[in-house]
């Protein structure tokens, strides 16, 4: 399709879907339940093809999609197809004593017109994920999967295709350029997971139509550990977390600030974790198929980039280090003795190297991820309550994980997001439903005397005693 051919379909389907989301307004919640189920059945029976698109695309292991992209997914629906009825109801408020006699509520209309950007590194899960909260908050969508995972992107497009009618839910596979004629279209929200420079194309977009956005987007998320750490425990979650996918997470551990005392404790623990959880039987990870790899070219040569400019930099490789470009594939890598000017301290990795960094003491610490913009995400490993109160009050971030890394965001009665650079707007569970709605409030008033009466103009010497009298009760 030439792209005269393609904006004007593109602009067919959202005045289809415009006019769709007029009636979706009126439809019982059921309906909404409906695609939802639909759309569960779906994925059971096209389990294996999902997977197959994911290992073409970057050699992810089955497990690791059911795991990560499947098991997700099906868990947003089984909560939300639980909990619908409940979060779509009017919520009654109370009357605060200004508005004495009014009965009020909030009721959940949905958006309207919504678009989701979706980016590759979990492409079906950051894709499908949040259709699944527009359809509940009773939205029209269109769907924007990567191109860098285009496999997959088409399995989207056949989903959508056979279970949807285009005006409900449509996709457009494709680069940059059906993003920006999307983006010129006036939806009603626009759901983007992305990168924060992109974010703010996206939301400078947005402003043109005043569109509400979700920004899902990344940053530099850090990990502190403690000297009170239990450092077995700290190396084997790091470990999983950074790792898995390559290190092409958005809630990875970008770097670890650790205790100078108990560093050099720690990253041979970290070393035999990553080993443990990424190889078999000592095999290299070339051959493991438990490591995936680097999405694309522009990616890997991304990540060498950074990588070698820090080793420039004085940085010392304590594991890993090797890399093949023609297979994409990239060694974990750890890094100490880094320069906090060099840019792997400053960009996002994204991609399976892990710089550590010592403090003597943890203010320290903390000053120095309050230097940065605000992270998705902040790990805390320590056993005192005190050290993980302190971190947990004095830094900003999307996201925290005690003693952990990166499963807050499997875990759907928390609402999941970013912070400023690192995202606006929150999702998952109900938090997506809210993400969706237009929170529309309701005022009832009676006949007769309410309290706002007395606020009524002419201004007599009795409204002057009453509004003394009011004034006093706050
Ligand atoms: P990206 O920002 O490059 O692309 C995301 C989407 O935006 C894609 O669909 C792409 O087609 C589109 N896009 C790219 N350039 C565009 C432009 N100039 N105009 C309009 N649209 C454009 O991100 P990515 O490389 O796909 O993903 C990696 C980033 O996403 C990382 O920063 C990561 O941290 C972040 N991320 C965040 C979350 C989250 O939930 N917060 C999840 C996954 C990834």
């Amino acid at each position: 399709m030439d792209s005269q051919t393609l904006e004007t379909f593109l602009d067919k389907i959202f005045a289809l879907q415009k006019r769709k989301s007029n009636e979706l307004r009126i439809e019982p919640i059921h309906n909404r339940k409906l695609r939802i189920h639909k759309l569960r059945e779906w994925i059971h029976v096209n389990r294996t093809a999902i997977q197959e698109a994911m290992y073409v695309d970057f050699k992810k292991h089955p497990l690791e999609t059911d795991g990560i992209e499947l098991l997700n997914v099906l868990a947003e629906i089984k909560n939300t197809l639980s909990h619908l009825d409940d979060w779509a109801a009017p919520k009654k408020v109370d009357a605060p004593l200004t508005m004495l006699g009014t009965r009020s509520f909030i009721q959940y209309e949905p958006r309207g017109v919504c678009l989701v950007l979706a980016p590759w590194n979990y492409p079906f899960l950051l894709c499908v994920g949040p259709m699944v909260s527009a359809l509940a908050a009773g939205n029209t969508v269109i769907l924007k999967p990567s191109e860098l995972t285009p496999h997959v992107s088409a399995v989207i497009k056949r989903m959508s295709d056979e279970i949807f009618d285009p005006a409900v839910v449509s996709t457009f596979e494709g680069g940059v350029e059906v993003s920006q004629h999307l983006l010129r279209l006036p939806f009603d929200h626009i759901f983007f997971t992305g990168s924060p420079t992109v974010g703010k194309i996206v939301m400078k977009a947005a402003a043109d139509n005043l569109a509400s956005v979700t920004l899902e987007l990344g940053g530099k998320s850090p990990s502190i550990i403690t000297r009170t750490a239990n450092l077995a425990d700290a190396a084997e979650r790091t470990a999983a977390a950074k790792f898995v996918n390559n290190g092409q997470t958005c809630v990875a551990p970008d770097y670890i600030l650790i205790d100078q005392g108990i560093a050099e404790t720690f990253i041979p623990l970290l070393i035999g974790q990553i080993e443990k959880l990424f190889t078999e039987n000592d095999q290299a990870f070339e051959v493991s198929e438990h490591y995936c790899r680097i999405i694309n070219d522009k990616n890997f040569l991304r990540v060498q980039g950074l990588l070698d400019e820090a080793i420039a930099q004085g940085a010392q490789v304590r594991y890993g280090g090797s890399s093949d470009r023609p297979s994409r594939f990239f060694h974990p890598t750890i890094l100490s003795n880094l320069s906090l000017t060099s840019r792997i301290m400053k960009e996002e990795i994204f991609g399976p190297i892990l710089p550590i960094v010592t403090y003597d003491n943890l203010g320290r610490a903390i000053a120095f991820v309050n230097d940065m913009p605000k992270p998705l995400a902040l790990y805390i490993f320590s056993t005192s309550k005190k050290e993980q109160s302190n971190i947990l009050q004095e830094t900003s971030s999307g996201g925290v994980c005690i003693n952990d890394s990166a499963i807050h965001f499997l875990h759907h009665n928390l609402p999941f997001g970013g912070v400023n650079n690192s995202g606006i707007g929150k999702s998952h569970g109900y938090y997506g439903f809210l993400a969706f709605s237009n929170e529309k409030p309701v005022l009832r008033q009676r006949k007769g005397l309410t309290t706002i009466k007395t606020f009524y103009p002419p201004y007599t010497k009795r409204s002057q005693k009453l509004m003394e009298w009011f004034l006093k009760l706050f």
